[in-house]
């Protein structure tokens, strides 16, 4: 078998759909899949590692970044600037591993002109009142920051219908097997497969 370059995947969804757990549950699934380690200027949450959660950088270093020119997409989300620097991807995907771009919509649009074959997931939650009640699980944030993400919410889900995909996040198992199905489907697309089955397709139509 040849090995063929990853496919690249974008998951968004409004803050509180469940987004990181099902990527987090993912990669715990299937092997040769990665998500990119985004650089962001929003301060840590309790638990979020630098360089496992985030690159925690400060506005003069992601503006630095910009204007280097190291960065594949970028956004202000909420009052913070995002990014996913090229070195994030590019690698893995020449290695022939899957990557997933957790990232919002706006960024979304600029994968899209630069890689029109990405694949794109938009996650919804099941409810209104479900996602108010997951935000305020997390107990992370304040009253405040989660008034504001709901709001935000409405306005990151209005772009659901820009995504290839659309998986309502309900029941996590069925949500996660749903994402899994649209991984294997990207793997098995006609030209990925030509290429890793080279030996076999000539052989069989010698
Ligand atoms: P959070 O602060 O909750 O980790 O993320 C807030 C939002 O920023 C989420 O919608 C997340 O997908 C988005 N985001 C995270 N990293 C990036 C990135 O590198 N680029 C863009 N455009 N959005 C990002």
């Amino acid at each position: 078998m040849t090995m063929t370059r990853g496919n690249l995947f974008i998951l968004s969804a409004p803050s509180g759909a469940g987004k990181s757990s099902l990527i987090k549950a993912l990669l715990e699934k299937q092997a040769n899949i990665k998500v990119s380690v985004s650089h962001t200027t929003r301060a840590p949450r309790p638990g979020e590692n630098n360089g496992e959660h985030y690159h925690f950088v400060n506005v003069e270093e992601f503006k630095a970044l910009i204007e280097k020119g190291d960065f594949f997409e970028w956004a202000q989300v909420f009052e913070n600037y995002y990014g996913t620097s090229k070195q994030a991807i590019e690698d893995q995907l020449n290695n022939g591993i899957d990557v997933f771009l957790d990232i919002d919509w706006q960024g979304a649009r600029q994968v899209r002109e630069l890689m029109p074959d990405v694949k794109t997931v938009f996650i919804l939650p099941p409810s209104r009142s479900e996602l108010e009640k997951r935000l305020n699980n997390r107990g992370q944030d304040s009253q405040e920051v989660i008034a504001g993400r709901m709001a935000e919410a409405k306005s990151e889900s209005s772009h659901y219908n820009e995504f290839d995909y659309v998986i309502v996040n309900d029941d996590f198992n069925t949500a996660l097997t749903e994402l899994e199905h649209i991984v294997v489907a990207a793997r098995l697309q006609t030209t990925a497969q030509q290429i890793r089955h080279k030996d076999l397709i000539t052989q069989l139509l010698a």
